[in-house]
């Protein structure tokens, strides 16, 4: 087992993108992320020990043998030449030299595949070819944007036989159908995560062009829902959010934006797993300034998407965690239409003038709290989907942290008052909706409004109120609680 490569020869002050992959006695395995190297500018690349010649380590989870695979793209006077690494969010990654030593990624980096100056080549790098014998087609499930979706059986050579979902793509097709249609396989074959729907391979060398993913036996969330109204647990619920919360923090740590993350696109699978789907391209807006509002129709998902997104076509993963918001909203209440029959120029204009989505019935406090969190205006202030893993988790550790439920609207209205008077810290957590903080509080020795004089950003972030929507309403009431004394306004 290999998992070193010496790299010589190369040219000083240069940037180098390497991508690894395995290679055993089945076959080449899909490429890791990219890695991208400068060399420095004196004469001798420093990686690894400097007193060593140049060597790049990676890390190697289970591989068997390993073969690396050098693509060595010179990106010399800032033109790429190969193919062109692409990024969703260009603030992100680029390796630095510290003390000589390189540092890797946490993650890999998710490749879209319009970088590839050859598309095939992508759906080759991130999609294994499966020969068409051995499916077997048993019903017709769904229709997808390009074709029928039917449900089948796999059976590859020395593996058991497994369920799978069977996407054709409708024949008659362009060039540019068949590219982006199998776009959503070479997206999805870079993936691979308990959350995220399993690409099992792809049939493109007969004239039949296939994509083949697990089978997800209760289909799409939002209909799912509907069916079984009222018929689950909140704690069965909220397992099934912090699932998708996991498969998008695993997207958004790949620098992968969504931006179409509804109930419809998450499938649910016989264990109430459910998982992040839909990865097409094509209805990803590029170049059409119109596309968000007219005729297009249902382009832009208006009432998913986050206002920045609607109004600047700013998409990030920051936005998908709008969405999020959203989903939560639709799995409390067990797929309702969000906004209900609003139309969508009032839900935009609704949103842009503070209103947001009620909780929904029997929704508990801390869920709505959550999506308020999420729907935040200005997006650096919601939190990330890492954070959200978190939350979900504790809930689920701490069920009776679901019992408290959002007020009638009745109880909201007697108290949307301007000014309310609070006689002690608990009040004051709860008139400003942040009673869940209220052992972090206690713990750090914060016992009388009086005290809440010292606390600040950093305080918070020591007592673990790190979201940044959170620790700006506190402020906010502190400031406010410091002019006007126990008459807190809220
Ligand atoms: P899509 O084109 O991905 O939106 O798929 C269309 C419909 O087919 C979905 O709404 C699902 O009902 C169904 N479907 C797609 N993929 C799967 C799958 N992996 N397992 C079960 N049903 C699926």
């Amino acid at each position: 087992r290999l998992n070193s490569m010496t790299v010589d020869g190369l040219k000083p002050g240069t940037t180098y993108v390497f991508r690894v992959r395995a290679h055993t006695d089945g076959g080449y395995g899909t490429y890791g992320g990219e890695i991208e190297l400068e060399t420095s500018h004196e004469d001798m690349l420093a990686i690894g020990d400097p007193n060593q010649p140049t060597i790049l380590a990676v890390s190697i989870a289970g591989g068997i043998v390993l073969l690396i695979f050098l693509v060595a793209c010179f990106v010399i006077s800032g033109r790429h030449c190969g193919y062109i690494k692409a990024k969703q969010d260009p603030d992100e990654e680029k390796m630095h030299f510290q003390h000589g030593r390189v540092k890797l990624p946490g993650s890999r980096t998710y490749v879209h595949p319009h970088t590839y100056e050859d598309p095939n080549q992508a759906i080759r790098d991130f999609a294994k070819e499966i020969d068409a014998s051995s499916i077997r087609i048993e019903r017709v499930i769904g229709a997808g944007e390009f074709g029928e979706v039917c449900s089948g059986r796999l059976k590859l050579p020395s593996k058991r036989e497994i369920c799978v979902a069977i996407k054709s793509l409708k024949a008659g097709y362009s060039e540019k159908q068949r590219r982006d249609f199998l776009s959503e396989a070479s997206i999805m074959g870079q993936f691979d995560h308990p959350n995220i729907i399993r690409l099992e391979g792809v049939v493109t060398k007969c004239k039949l062009v296939m994509i083949i993913t697990e089978f997800m036996e209760n289909g799409s969330l939002d209909s799912f829902l509907r069916k079984h109204d009222g018929q689950f647990t909140m704690i069965q619920l909220v397992g099934m959010l912090r699932g998708i919360a996991s498969g998008m923090k695993y997207l958004s740590d790949m620098n992968y934006v969504h931006r179409d993350l509804a109930a419809r696109n998450i499938l649910v699978n016989s264990n109430l797993v459910c998982k992040v789907s839909d990865f097409g391209l094509s209805r990803v807006l590029e170049d059409d300034p119109e596309a968000a509002y007219t005729t297009r129709g249902g382009k832009i998902p208006i009432r998913w998407t986050a206002p920045e997104a609607i109004a600047y076509r700013k998409f990030t993963s920051a936005s998908d965690v709008w969405s999020y918001g959203i989903v939560m909203w639709e799995v409390v209440s067990f797929g309702e239409r969000p906004y209900w029959e609003m139309s969508n120029q009032d839900v935009i204009k609704a949103i842009d003038e503070g209103y947001r989505l009620p909780a929904p019935m029997d929704c508990p406090l801390v869920l709505h709290q959550l999506m308020l969190d999420c729907w935040e205006k200005a997006r650096s202030d919601r939190p990330k989907f890492g954070q959200i893993v978190n939350i979900l988790d504790k809930l689920i550790r701490n069920p009776s942290s679901l019992k408290q439920l959002t007020q009638s609207s009745a109880w909201q209205d007697a108290n949307a008052q301007d000014c309310l008077t609070v006689a002690t810290l608990e009040e004051w957590l709860d008139a400003i909706k942040m009673g869940q903080y209220k052992e972090n509080f206690s713990a750090a020795g914060y016992v009388t409004l009086e005290s809440l004089i010292y606390v600040n950003g950093s305080e918070l972030n020591k007592i673990g109120i790190t979201l940044p929507g959170h620790q700006k309403r506190i402020l906010s009431s502190v400031q406010n609680f410091q002019t006007h004394g126990a008459h807190l306004q809220v």
